[in-house]
């Protein structure tokens, strides 16, 4: 049974729920305890009492510390990997990848912050200096989503820690074990009492006590569309700052010039690696003329030989969907894209494997239109539609007819097309014959529109949410 975290306890409850494999449903992992409102109060108090010492914390201390996390995290990439993969769904390889992406976060922010760099300036005032420095903003609550269950969390509290802020996290209630792990890590790591505390626990009681309590000076939150605008509707009345990513429904144009074998594989891994499961996942395919038949038939054909099955099975390709809930959810899409006529030309069907879990063979389906909901409404599946158009403007247009902006992608060998595309796709991140998921750990992530709101996450960039800035006078 694994604890919560409360200034620096580890504290168990006695309401403990399991922690399911959604490859075999058999499988228990563990039990986790459950923060409830008191445990959650707890947590935001330690976090405020430790708040003014860690702020004065200087930067070799902060740095040193999130250095041992980030190491320790690369050192079990395996195991940790392997716990990650079981939680959650997706296969072995990329549930590694995102280890190590997770414990390269943490060496970056390690390093973030020694760079607390401010400005001197002279005061239009004779003999007056002024400095504009970066301060920490107190109690941040971070509330985190279950497909990226240690990449998300590092993220977020890294940078959070490196600049002196101290943290109560709420993981996503199906993924408890990557997140005890990433917190008893860093705890281990010599993060003193209360720094990061973890309640785990339901959204509407443990997130809500979050978002209710005024000593929580900013929310970091991924998640759905809707609880994100709750987020910031209970945020407002404290006059707390947040930073919220909800999603996509990312466009993949694919131009009559691409090479079509590349562009293939491109909608292949955009479109259904980690099960669909990514907010970077590129759910609209958009198709020029000219190459749409010849495209569309041989990525039916990758689709349909794709092998679903057990995450740990060295052979399996696609992984499980994650609970019974968003299966029905991919199950539902699929049948509202065929009821407003579009066509399922591959996958799409509940398969058995040999332990009972979710799997669902990943769908493609054609004949779309930009208005159905399918390409409208996010699925979060193995799920992708097909939109084919006459030209790059008509791309360009369907592309950005979207309430949501976080990545768009073009598969085109035009430097024309590739460099308008960059400049007109609404999207925070574009990618030129790249898919649109799979990004880099050192850079901003982000979207434009109905996907983010806030600062970035990540990179340099991150301190932008994480700090407030100080302008100090001084007279002589
Ligand atoms: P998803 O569909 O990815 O599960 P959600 O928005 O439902 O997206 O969940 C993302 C995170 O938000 C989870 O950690 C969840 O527990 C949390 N959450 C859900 N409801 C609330 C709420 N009312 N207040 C705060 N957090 C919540």
């Amino acid at each position: 049974m694994k604890p919560l975290l409360i200034g620096g306890d580890r504290v168990t409850t006695s309401h403990v729920v399991p922690n399911v494999n959604p490859s075999d449903t058999e499988d228990v992992i563990d039990s986790h305890a459950q923060a409830g409102r008191a445990e959650a109060q707890q947590a935001i108090a330690a976090a405020a009492e430790a708040a003014p010492g860690w702020a004065m914390s200087g930067p070799q201390e902060r740095h040193d510390i999130l250095h041992r996390a980030g190491a320790e995290v690369l050192a079990r990439e395996e195991e940790l990997g392997r716990l990650l993969a079981r939680e959650e769904g997706k296969i072995l390889p990329e549930a590694m990848a995102e280890v190590r992406r997770a414990g390269n976060i943490l060496l970056f922010q390690a390093g973030e912050a020694l760079r607390q760099y401010g400005e001197a300036i002279p005061s239009v005032r004779p003999g007056v200096l002024v400095e504009v420095t970066r301060a920490p903003v107190g109690v941040v609550g971070i509330i985190t989503p279950w497909n990226y269950p240690i990449a998300i969390p590092a993220w977020k509290i890294a940078p959070a820690l490196a600049h002196g802020n101290t943290v109560v996290f709420k993981p996503a209630e199906l993924v408890p074990g990557s997140a005890w792990e990433l917190c008893d890590i860093l705890h281990r790591a010599g993060l003193p009492d209360g720094v990061l505390n973890l309640v785990t626990g339901p959204g509407s009681v443990v997130g809500q006590e979050i978002l209710d309590d005024p000593r929580v000076a900013a929310v970091s939150f991924t998640g759905s569309q809707q609880t994100g605008h709750r987020v910031a509707a209970a945020s407002l009345p404290h006059g707390r700052r947040v930073q919220l990513e909800m999603g996509g429904k990312n466009p993949l144009v694919v131009l009559d010039d691409a090479d079509l074998d590349r562009a293939v594989g491109i909608a292949l891994d955009g479109a259904f690696f980690s099960t669909g499961q990514r907010c970077t996942a590129s759910s609209r395919l958009i198709v020029t003329e000219a190459i749409h038949d010849r495209f569309v038939s041989a990525l039916a054909e990758r689709v349909a030989a794709l092998r679903v099955g057990d995450a740990l099975d060295p052979a399996t390709e696609i992984g499980p969907v994650v609970d019974s809930i968003q299966l029905q959810q991919d199950v539902d899409y699929i049948a509202i894209a065929r009821a407003q006529g579009g066509t399922l030309r591959a996958g799409g069907e509940l398969l058995r494997c040999s332990r009972p879990g979710h799997y669902l063979s990943p769908a493609l389906i054609t004949e779309t239109t930009p208005q159905m909901r399918i390409n409208r409404e996010e699925v979060f599946g193995p799920v992708a539609s097909v939109i084919r158009v006459r030209d790059y403007d008509e791309a360009l247009a369907v592309a950005n007819d979207t309430e949501f902006g976080l990545t768009a992608g073009i598969c085109t060998q035009s430097l024309k097309y590739a460099s308008d595309f960059k400049r007109k796709a609404q999207a925070g991140m574009v990618m030129v014959n790249l898919p649109t998921a799979g990004v880099d750990y050192h850079v901003p992530f982000g979207g434009s529109k109905g996907s983010s709101f806030g600062p970035r996450e990540q990179g340099r960039q991150a301190v932008e949410f994480f700090t407030t800035i100080k302008t100090a006078y001084t007279a002589p």
